[in-house]
């Protein structure tokens, strides 16, 4: 199958060409042709296999055969994180390139609205967004869904989760209902594929392999360590046995990150951090210094799980098991793209042994154990944060608490909350009100 076989159009055609795209993925063969003949979609692909182009491509010819420059909208894709939304909106105008009659707006929190506000005035055909943003600006009466034809739904299964859902349900309340729904992910637990159900007419379910199977292209592995204390010294083993161009460290918990990342730096890698209690600007920086190959590791949160899509990363390390089993799958996906080989490390304590099992049972394999050389590592402890670190922590959660939003804007908001790893433990200024 080529892309000249899916009735494209030419500008498409083109813009794929240059792009360097030799033939369709499996998913793009397979919900391109659906999605033009105006079915609903539920599409799950493994992670790095194209579920952008699949839904963008069509959309792009779908909204291009109609009336431009609408004064409504015609069409929303929500995304689970503010990067993501981005790096879709980046995708939207690769592909279409040649189709610059169209034209879309960026809506997520943490950056101006007046610009949002201004861009949605000129009117616009697409508008990719994090739920939080879209509603505040319905709610100003800066945004009218009435018109809204088509409605993607990317990382559906993490959007239709507890601390999306409420949000979700009112701006699909929002939405016309004759309207074409398409729903993408890596992983589509079976309580929630069930729900997708209320929101889909019909659709057609394309599985492209196994629901939650992690890509072949990643080799995986566990490490065992026997105390908490025991990661710093594990990990940077690890790191100096392994050929790392740059790699992503996944931590379960907001507050271990910036410590992580201290430690890391203390060794003389360079290492930024992201999570959801950074400042939007700050975010955005750390992601672009890392694609940009100015720092080598990113120490992040599940805000940097879904979708994000960096180009010949090498590694994915685990800090913690996650705690949500798909979280799993969609982190070790950062690497292993398109193709390209990527290898990923998971350092497992004894604790973890049922969320490992969970893991195991998900992605219907058992990840080889590395037994590394001259194990028991010597155990080095993540420097304490300073007095002054504290007093910042402090701070950006005094901030936060005062942000007097309904619900969470974007993943990271309620990821902690989610995972239950809110325990009696918590520091009193890690403590939310
Ligand atoms: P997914 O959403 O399935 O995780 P993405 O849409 O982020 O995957 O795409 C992963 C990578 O694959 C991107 O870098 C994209 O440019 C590339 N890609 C997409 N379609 C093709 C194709 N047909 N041929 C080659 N590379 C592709
Ligand atoms: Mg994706």
């Amino acid at each position: 199958m080529e892309f000249k076989d899916l009735g494209l159009s030419e500008g498409i055609l083109k813009a794929v060409e240059e792009i360097g795209y030799k033939e369709p993925t499996p998913i793009q063969a397979q919900a391109i042709p659906a999605i033009q003949m105006c079915r609903d979609v539920l599409g799950l692909a493994q992670t790095g296999t194209g579920k952008t182009a699949a839904f963008t491509i069509p959309m792009i010819d779908a909204l291009a055969g109609g009336r431009a420059k609408a004064r409504m909208p015609r069409s929303l894709i929500l995304s689970p994180t503010r990067e993501l939304a981005a790096q879709i909106s980046e995708n939207f105008v690769k592909y279409g390139k040649y189709h610059s009659q169209l034209s879309m707006a960026l809506i997520v929190g943490g950056t101006s609205m007046d610009e949002q506000v201004r861009n949605l005035e000129r009117g616009v055909d697409v508008l990719i967004a994090t739920p939080g943003r879209l509603l505040d600006l319905f709610e100003r009466g800066k945004i009218l869904l009435a018109d809204i034809k088509i409605l993607v739904i990317d990382e559906a299964d993490r959007m239709m989760d507890m601390g999306f859902i409420p949000d979700l349900e009112k701006i699909v309340s929002l939405l016309p209902p004759m309207r074409q729904t398409l729903f993408f992910s890596a992983t589509m637990p079976g309580p929630i594929k069930k729900l997708a159900d209320k929101y889909l007419s019909n659709p057609k379910t394309i599985t492209v392999s196994p629901p939650s199977s992690t890509s072949a292209n990643v080799e995986q592995y566990l490490v065992n360590v026997t105390h908490p204390r025991a990661k710093t010294a594990t990990f940077i083993k690890l790191y100096e046995q392994e050929d790392v161009k740059n790699a992503f460290v996944f931590c379960n918990r907001k507050r271990d990150i910036d410590e992580v990342c201290r430690f890391i730096k203390s060794r003389h890698i360079s290492c930024a951090a992201l999570h959801g209690d950074m400042e939007q600007d700050e975010r955005t920086a750390a992601l672009n210094k890392f694609k940009a190959a100015e720092v080598q590791v990113l120490v992040c949160s599940d805000v940097a799980a879904r979708g994000l899509d960096i180009q010949g990363m090498s590694h994915v390390f685990n800090w913690d098991v996650p705690f949500n089993s798909e979280d799993y799958v969609h982190r070790i996906g950062r690497t292993g793209r398109a193709g390209a080989k990527g290898r990923a490390f998971t350092m497992v304590l004894p604790s973890d042994e049922k969320a490992l099992g969970n893991i195991h049972k998900l992605i219907g394999k058992k990840i080889d154990v590395l037994e590394t050389a001259g194990a028991t590592p010597t155990e080095a402890p993540v420097p304490a944060p300073s007095v002054q670190q504290k007093a910042r922590h402090h701070n950006r959660d005094q901030k936060q608490n005062h942000r007097h939003r309904r619900a969470p804007e974007d993943l990271d908001d309620q990821v902690d909350v989610n995972n239950g790893s809110f325990g009696n433990d918590i520091p009193s200024f890690l403590q939310k009100k």
